[in-house]
């Protein structure tokens, strides 16, 4: 089911390794920064895609749920052993190429450090937008290969590709750097307005960080994070988007429900922008969609309602699509997505 192929972190300690103890404190401390300008101040429901184990899902204080989404269950158990388990958030291990949530269900995303892994990075911002209601915010982090150093390195001919060149350079496997005026044409062209551009990390170098205390110069990208609006030479670059463009599309019930439970899921429109009204387990599953054949509601069986919560014997919960009839574990607290069960 995965193509293209996905960058998997299962049984990666990259939290321990890169950012824990890996000299990372700064870029950690800029992000937060870009994040606190670029995010709405509440929200209901986010989408936070490549959480991995939940560096900044604290940042997300003011959205009343967020769903952790990442390719690996051991990122996301580490990051369930971070935040806890509770209706607050919501653990999901599934391939970005095929999300398995109803059309226009999030109110909010946000995308960080993860584009940078992505072999078709159109095709996943297209699906992106696609679990997005009219109006949503979208943060967007991406890698740019039209950075400082790039540019210095290629006019000392130390470096063969050219920084300056639309289309993505992979440095090493699955690891991708962009071009800005890309990234913002695949924007665009999947439905997004971009209202903000800042540019992050500029200070990213090793000699800096051990020299220079890690308080002044977050405070010096602090300030240099604004001139985003004017170019993009930093090695990270954040976005936030408005979701448009589709609002004239009238809602198809077969988008995300067959005509025969068109009922039982609701009206289609209901299946475009299922936000629900209150906050409770059974409210959950009426986020997912079949990632296959596009089907919602997605079936409990055996249950009445999932159990995300500690403590629950979870152990055959599994969801089922009532129309193709494949089936997904729930393991642990996490909706397993990536492989059917049999
Ligand atoms: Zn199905």
């Amino acid at each position: 089911m995965t193509t293209p192929p996905v960058c998997d972190y299962t049984d990666s300690d990259y939290q321990a390794s890169f950012w824990d103890s890996g000299g990372r404190e700064y870029e950690d401390r800029c992000e937060a920064i870009a994040l606190k300008r670029l995010l709405p101040k509440s929200g209901k429901l986010l989408l936070e895609l490549g959480a991995g184990a939940g560096r900044n899902t604290p940042r997300y204080a003011g959205f009343e749920r967020v769903v952790l989404l990442d390719y690996s269950p051991t990122q996301l158990e580490q990051a369930q052993a971070r935040l806890g388990r509770s209706d607050r958030y919501i653990y999901v291990a599934a391939d970005v190429y095929s999300l398995p949530f109803v059309d226009g269900l999030f109110d909010a995303a946000t995308m960080i450090r993860t584009l940078h892994h992505m072999a078709d990075a159109p095709k996943a911002l297209l699906q992106v937008r696609s679990v997005l209601q009219p109006g949503a915010t979208f943060i967007l982090e991406y890698a740019n290969k039209q950075n400082l150093k790039a540019i210095l390195r290629y006019a000392l001919r130390r470096q063969d590709w050219n920084p300056f060149t639309l289309e993505p350079v992979e440095f090493a496997k699955l690891n991708f750097d962009f071009h800005p005026q890309a990234v913002r044409g695949w924007l665009t062209d999947v439905g997004f307005a971009i209202q903000k551009t800042l540019t992050v990390s500029h200070f990213r170098l090793g000699l800096l960080k051990r020299l220079v205390p890690i308080s002044i110069l977050a405070g010096m990208d602090s300030l240099f994070q604004w001139t985003g609006a004017l170019w993009q030479v930093t090695p990270s670059v954040f976005v936030r988007c408005k979701a448009v463009g589709r609002d004239s599309i009238p809602p198809r019930v077969g988008r995300n429900a067959c005509p025969a439970c068109a009922s039982a899921a609701g009206t289609g429109e209901r299946s475009r922008r299922a936000i629900p009204p209150s906050i409770g387990q059974n409210d959950i599953l009426s986020y997912f969609k079949c990632p296959e054949c596009e089907h919602a509601p997605l079936e409990t069986v055996g249950r009445d309602s999932i159990p995300p919560t500690a403590g629950s014997k979870e152990k055959n919960s599994y969801l089922t699509c009532p129309s193709c009839k494949r089936k997904w574990a729930v393991r642990g607290g996490i909706y397993d997505f990536r492989e059917t069960i049999h």
